[in-house]
């Protein structure tokens, strides 16, 4: 008897799910600092920890029919500063995602903290409550720049913030940042050499942007010229590579074996909830792949959930996976693309052979991978396969 199969037009076929992550997002800083557009608010007194917990269990549970039956690879509680948190409300946290949702055994958990909200005894708490990675937000080890930056911490802050969190984690990343106001290649160079002399085995090295509605935005600082900027990059990737980092993706650079896995799985085009204000996430279904929004008002996501879920069009799907992969120095396996996707590679064979022409993309039997050239100038590589979806790929 022949099977009779009903397929929505346009649908994506998926024949395994990716893996599944979970972002928690804390709102809060210290301080606002002027160059920042993420989610964070600047605190007013004491910050509701355990409304603000329970909030994210409702978040959770609204987002559980969407994952049934399956494991979390990792769990990131970023911000804003979630070490303005207290191990005790870390703990309640994991212990409640735990109840909810099941772990991988070897789950990666990573926190963000900021010097000058720590100390070895948090630390310590924040290990005790689960925690197995520890991200902190240096950016820079010159006073100077840390000022121009508008960072609540100074030098010393930083480096008794590094040591405290070696003292509990053997897995600490270290935010740094480059072309700041003022900053000449020598000043780069040093800040560089002393993240390494910290041991940290994971570094993310940031150029620092403008973007609109931060305070830089109206009041912009007088930056490094362009040129200089890209020989900071260089010059931060060659001493990366000689003190045997791993360049694996624009930012990311890590020892053997402590690559981030929950941004690789964003990068690799995994699957995500998101939980908190503002958070964000993507669903994976066999037949689908849906995206979700949290309000982003601390005060309204207090008050209420209203989640938006929606179903990606099948013509977005190219352009978002290749805003992630093609970060990936390594690039991704050929199949990688349809097993994300759930598309044919052949819808963007023609953005493909035009990057290959331009020298943006090398690929070989296995992988597609940016180039040397296509790194420098990953926006216009992009930019073909979003022309490509505004055409109406797909
Ligand atoms: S500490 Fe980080 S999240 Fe908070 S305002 Fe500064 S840059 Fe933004």
């Amino acid at each position: 008897m022949n099977q009779i199969v009903l397929e929505r037009p346009g649908a994506v076929r998926l024949k395994v799910l990716p893996p599944l992550a979970l972002y928690v997002h804390i709102p809060w800083c210290v301080r606002k600092c002027p160059y920042c557009d993420f989610n964070s608010h600047q605190r007013g007194g004491a910050l509701p920890e355990r409304e603000y917990v329970e909030r994210l269990f409702l978040d959770l549970e609204s987002l559980l029919p969407l994952v049934w039956g399956r494991r979390l690879v990792s769990v990131f509680i970023g911000g804003g500063t979630p070490s303005l948190f207290s191990p005790e409300s870390i703990d309640a946290l994991l212990s409640g995602i735990r109840a909810r949702l099941p772990l991988e055994p070897q789950a990666e958990i990573s926190l963000e903290a900021n010097p000058g909200t720590v100390e070895a005894a948090r630390f310590r708490g924040f290990r005790e409550a689960g925690v197995n990675r520890i991200s902190i937000g240096v950016q820079s080890f010159d006073d100077r720049m840390l000022a121009a930056l508008g960072r609540i911490h100074g030098s010393e802050e930083a480096r008794r913030a590094l040591d405290a969190a070696a003292a509990s984690f053997d897995n600490v990343n270290l935010d740094l940042m480059y072309g700041l106001p003022g900053q000449s290649a020598a000043m780069a160079r040093k800040d560089i050499e002393q993240a390494l002399a910290c041991g940290v085995p994971h570094v993310s090295a940031y150029q620092l942007t403008i973007e609109p509605n931060t305070v830089f935005w109206s009041k912009p600082p007088r930056l490094p010229e362009h040129d200089l900027c890209a020989d900071m990059q260089i010059m931060i990737e060659e001493i990366l590579d000689q003190a045997g980092y791993e360049h694996y993706e624009t930012s990311a650079f890590a020892r053997a074996g402590r690559r981030c896995r929950h941004n690789l799985n964003y990068w690799e085009f995994g699957d995500y909830l998101g939980i908190g204000a503002g958070a964000h996430g993507k669903v994976s279904f066999p037949d689908r792949i849906t995206r979700h929004e949290q309000v982003k008002q601390p005060t309204a996501y207090l008050k209420g959930l209203s989640i938006e879920n929606t179903e990606i069009p099948a013509g977005e799907l190219p352009f978002e996976f290749m805003l992630n992969a093609l970060r990936l120095v390594q690039g991704f396996p050929i199949a990688l693309f349809q097993e994300r996707t759930g598309l044919p590679l052949a819808v963007i064979q023609p953005e493909l052979e035009k990057a290959e022409r331009q020298g943006l993309i090398e690929s070989d039997w296995q992988r597609i991978r940016p180039s040397a050239r296509g790194r420098l100038f990953l926006n216009e590589l992009l930019e073909l396969f979003l022309a490509g979806e505004r055409k109406g790929r797909g």
